[in-house]
């Protein structure tokens, strides 16, 4: 067994480690203030392949493994988590969804933009009724002579006014339930399709977070991934990938928040001392550290299972379920350690806190990955 990052890995997380803070420190809390996407940020970003890192080459991306795309990520969450999601979504739930289950001209048409940027994209799974219960979809997608008929709602989407192509998950065979689901593309200047305002929210607030209206959108038939009825299995595959993801996300929110807070520790003294002099403190240094190091494991054994191609549901559920607890746990300490100072903006670690929160909601609640897992543990599915 072998630890050791490839030189290449290397070079790819200190290249993304660097970009964080030359190109996304500066600015963040004004940023998450505003609300205020990191649009010049997330166009560099596409510059240097960080939007479809793991895509072939020959349709515009990196070409590279899950393991680069998590050290990437870690970098990046840990200065700005607005900026990660974009890039979550876009690598990991719309490029990978598109290249695997896509046909030739869609990846040609859609891809070959998502992957370098040009055009940035979003996966709409969530309604109204349809968050963990994705097989409850409301959103229909009724057949027509060359094209279906799309109306319905999507609520809490990323990238939602900022993203040029949307895959969406509508019911077309509601009596066949969750086999009649299928997947679409569709695109942002089509008729009838109407984008609600931006959410505000506790995290991510530079993130651009809206529910989107569907009135009868004609959807070409081309625009159909994969074959008929295939929608739910598309967005299940494509979400247990993504949830490797969101876990580096949240690693990268711990990690910052605990750089953050033993760098603190050292510089502020109390009773004649550094506080990371105090046992307690240093005790909390500790856990933070042993937990960052197990949830760096967890997500590393998702990636390279999923690089071996094979089976990754349960170690990203995992990996998943473990790192966002640790963002939780680390960034609350990390405000702890801060003092006073945690509680106001400019130490960093109050947004880190805030941020981390969403990683045990979306892409699968905690719970849900508990279900999954425990599914695959007792054998029920
Ligand atoms: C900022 C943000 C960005 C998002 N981005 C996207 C996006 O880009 N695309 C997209 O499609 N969606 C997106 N989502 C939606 C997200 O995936 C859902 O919010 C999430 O899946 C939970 O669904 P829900 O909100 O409907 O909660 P519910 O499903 O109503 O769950 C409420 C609570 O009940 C629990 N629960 C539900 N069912 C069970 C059960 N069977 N057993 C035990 N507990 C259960 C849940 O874990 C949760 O704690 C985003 C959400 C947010 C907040």
């Amino acid at each position: 067994m072998d630890f050791n990052l490839t030189e290449e890995h290397i070079m790819i997380r200190d290249a993304a480690r660097d970009f964080a803070r030359t190109e996304l420190l500066p600015g963040v809390i004004e940023r998450d203030n505003k609300q205020e996407f990191p649009k010049e940020q997330i166009k560099k970003m596409g510059e240097l392949g960080f939007l479809g890192m793991m895509v072939d080459p020959k349709y515009g991306g990196s070409g590279l493994d899950t393991i680069s795309y998590i050290l990437a990520m870690e970098e990046i969450s840990k200065i700005d988590a607005s900026a990660s999601v974009v890039m979550s979504v876009n690598n990991s739930l719309v490029c990978w969804g598109l290249e695997h289950f896509g046909n030739e001209e869609q990846k040609q048409k859609y891809l070959t933009k998502l992957a370098t940027g040009e055009s940035l994209g979003a996966f709409c799974l969530s309604e109204p009724e349809a968050g963990s219960d994705a097989t409850s979809q409301k959103t229909t997608a009724i057949e027509h002579d060359d094209y279906y008929l799309l109306n319905g709602t999507k609520n809490w989407i990323t990238n939602g006014s900022t993203a040029d192509f949307y895959l969406v998950i509508a019911q077309t065979h509601i009596e066949k339930e969750h086999k009649g689901i299928n997947a679409f593309i569709v695109e942002k200047n089509w008729d009838g399709f109407d984008i609600g305002p931006k959410e505000d929210k506790l995290g991510i607030r530079g993130s651009d977070t809206h529910s989107l209206q569907f009135n009868d959108v004609k959807v070409p038939k081309e625009n159909r991934i994969g074959p008929d009825g295939f929608g739910f299995k598309f967005a299940m595959k494509t979400l247990a990938g993504g949830r490797i993801g969101i876990a580096a996300q949240a690693l990268g929110i711990a990690s910052g928040a605990y750089e953050l807070a033993l760098k603190y520790s050292q510089e502020r003294k109390t009773f004649g001392t550094a506080i990371c002099n105090h046992q307690a403190i240093a005790f909390k240094l500790v856990d933070m550290a042993t937990q960052i190091e197990a949830a760096r494991h967890l997500c590393m054994k998702a990636a390279w299972e999923k690089d071996q191609n094979m089976d990754y549901t349960v170690s990203g559920a995992m990996a998943k379920l473990y790192a966002s607890q640790v963002a939780m746990d680390t960034t609350v300490e990390a405000v702890q350690i801060h003092g006073g100072n945690g509680f106001v903006k400019d130490y960093h670690v109050e947004r880190l806190m805030r941020d981390a929160k969403i990683t045990q909601i979306y892409e699968g609640t905690s719970e849900i990955q508990k279900i999954i897992i425990s599914r695959r543990l007792i054998g029920t599915k």
